[in-house]
């Protein structure tokens, strides 16, 4: 269980998020990502290996846009790896996850979504949320999430944000720590406070 992070408001969102998972690095992680949102488009970058890596592939190819999320990865399913890093997103690419902890019952609902003809880009149990919130998108980014979440069991931290709604994120905390900072016109959230202390 490692590092998430969140941002809403007036900065650009990508040195804010990778300055938060920084601070969280004592915990210990494997991969790292952000997916951040410009109003219009969401774009990942992620990469397995330190925040340096990460940082490299942002100033290489920066991400424009003042919401987004987050996350320093713990392997519990799947390898280390790229692909297996977060944020994972739906099919379309228009909702981004991240995801701290376990999806206990993450097998039978994989099967029943993959029986629906999903197709999986990851190993990991965090995926199967990404595809649940899209099939139960109805224009309302809080309402799918929370039809989704109550299909899994687990104890976990969940952040989703969406292009459909930009500028909109939904966090769900199930026994697993997550808190939210606020700042002069901006949110944070965390999966610790030592993150965001010193922004709010
Ligand atoms: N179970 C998820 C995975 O393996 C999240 C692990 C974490 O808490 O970092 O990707």
């Amino acid at each position: 269980m490692c590092g998430i992070m969140g941002y809403v408001g007036p900065r650009q969102a990508a040195p804010i998020l990778v300055d938060g998972l920084r601070r969280l690095e004592y915990r210990g992680y494997d991969s790292a990502g952000v997916a951040v949102c410009d109003g219009k488009t969401l774009v990942v970058r992620k990469a397995e290996g330190k925040l340096s890596r990460l940082s490299d592939l942002l100033d290489a190819d920066p991400v424009a846009g003042s919401s987004g999320i987050g996350h320093t990865r713990w392997a519990t399913h799947g390898a280390p790896s790229d692909h297996n890093a977060h944020p994972h997103t739906d099919p379309s690419g228009e909702i981004a996850v991240v995801h701290n902890g376990i999806i206990e019952n993450f097998l039978p609902l994989k099967e029943e979504l993959l029986a629906g003809g999903a197709v999986f880009t990851s190993e990991t149990d965090s995926e199967v949320l990404a595809h649940l919130i899209a099939q139960e998108y109805q224009g309302d980014l809080l309402e799918a999430t929370r039809r989704a979440v109550a299909r899994a069991k687990g104890a976990y931290a969940l952040v989703v944000t969406s292009s459909r709604e930009p500028g909109r994120i939904v966090a769900v905390r199930m026994i697993s720590p997550l808190v939210v900072g606020l700042g002069k016109g901006e949110v944070f959230l965390a999966s610790d406070i030592p993150a965001i202390l010193h922004q709010t």
